[in-house]
């Protein structure tokens, strides 16, 4: 059975991307971030995902250090003996126009959605080369394409994780490994679920389908990217937002 690790899975679009994995049936690590919050969320979603009939396990780190990111991968490689895809998810917002952000909140952002992406591949890829299979997706967002007012550190982070995903797809790609990126539009999760109806509603003017996007639209298009379908797809940044003009 092939094993899927899915980071920051304790709710929201990783939470759906787990769950939807386990139903193409991966084995599951649900990794989340260590707090008893997160961890019993956690819990839920490996259930869920042992219910669909796969094995299913929670890890705890904080994907923004390097030592916690190596020793879960040390942790899943023991439980289930290999990673064939690791879907790069984790992330956060600390939002606010440029003149008023202060330099704590930016390298948090960049932190957990930028530094992360390097913890993680270099402790997996590794695992990867020796199975010469392997499967990456990494969460970006349409402000990594196109740049949103108020979200500096958020979309130089996602940008960033643009130019990684193309970057390891070249550097590994003759080792069987493929390496791509989604973009998600306004999707529903609780990220969004804090943003003001004033925006909320300025946003989903831009957007074509005139709807939020759901997890499950994302976690579909992950699942294909991860399968025997997509095996000739990489360094590709797929943009799931409805048709959003930004
Ligand atoms: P969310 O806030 O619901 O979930 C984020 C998850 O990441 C949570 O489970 C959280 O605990 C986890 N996390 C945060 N910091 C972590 C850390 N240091 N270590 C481990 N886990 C950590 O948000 P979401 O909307 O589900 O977002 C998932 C991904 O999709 C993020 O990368 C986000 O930037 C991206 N995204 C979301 C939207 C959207 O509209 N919701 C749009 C574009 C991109």
């Amino acid at each position: 059975m092939a094993t899927a690790l899915v980071t920051g899975a304790s709710q929201g679009i990783g939470a759906c991307i787990a769950k939807r994995l386990a139903k193409d049936g991966f084995d599951i690590a649900v990794n989340h971030y260590p707090s008893e919050g997160d961890k019993a969320k956690a819990i839920e979603v490996a259930e869920e995902c042992r219910a669909l009939g796969v094995k299913a396990e929670i890890f705890a780190a904080d994907v923004s250090k390097f030592e916690d990111c190596e020793a879960m991968v040390k942790a899943v490689k023991e439980t289930f003996g290999s990673i064939e895809v690791l879907v790069n998810n984790a992330g956060i917002t600390k939002d606010k126009l440029l003149a008023r952000m202060s330099e704590d909140e930016y390298d948090a952002v960049i932190a957990v959605n930028q530094k992360s992406i390097f913890n993680m591949l270099k402790n997996v890829c590794s695992v990867m080369l020796k199975q010469k299979f392997g499967r990456i997706v990494n969460v970006s967002s349409v402000a990594g394409l196109y740049g949103n007012p108020g979200q500096i550190n958020y979309s130089a982070s996602k940008a960033a994780v643009i130019g990684m995903t193309k970057t390891i797809a070249k550097e590994y790609g003759k080792k069987n490994i493929t390496c791509n990126a989604v973009a998600p539009g306004l999707i529903r999760t609780p990220m969004t679920d804090v943003l003001s109806d004033e925006i909320k509603a300025k946003m989903l003017e831009a957007v074509a389908l005139k709807r939020y996007g759901e997890p499950e639209e994302i976690a579909s298009v992950v699942s294909f990217l991860v399968s025997e379908d997509a095996s000739y797809v990489t360094g590709q940044v797929i943009e799931i937002s409805g048709g959003l003009s930004m």
